[in-house]
């Protein structure tokens, strides 16, 4: 569902869109830990959702 995996770094923040031992930023070892990001693309869903929706439900009212 197009859902991205982001690594990100307990040290510095830095993110990164693989993951590695070792933060390419500040150096740090083992402290990049994964993080979904899945609230923007729900919203976008949810959009695209709505325009998709309302076509329908217009018919069915014009119907009755
Ligand atoms: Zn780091």
């Amino acid at each position: 569902m197009g859902k991205k995996t982001v690594y990100v770094c307990s040290e510095c923040g830095a993110t990164f869109p693989t993951w590695s031992g070792r933060c390419a930023s500040c150096g740090s070892w083992n402290t990049l830990t994964e993080e979904k990001k899945a609230r923007k693309q729900t919203e976008k869903e949810r959009y695209s959702f709505c325009d998709n929706s309302p076509v329908p439900i217009v018919k069915a009212e014009y119907r009755e």
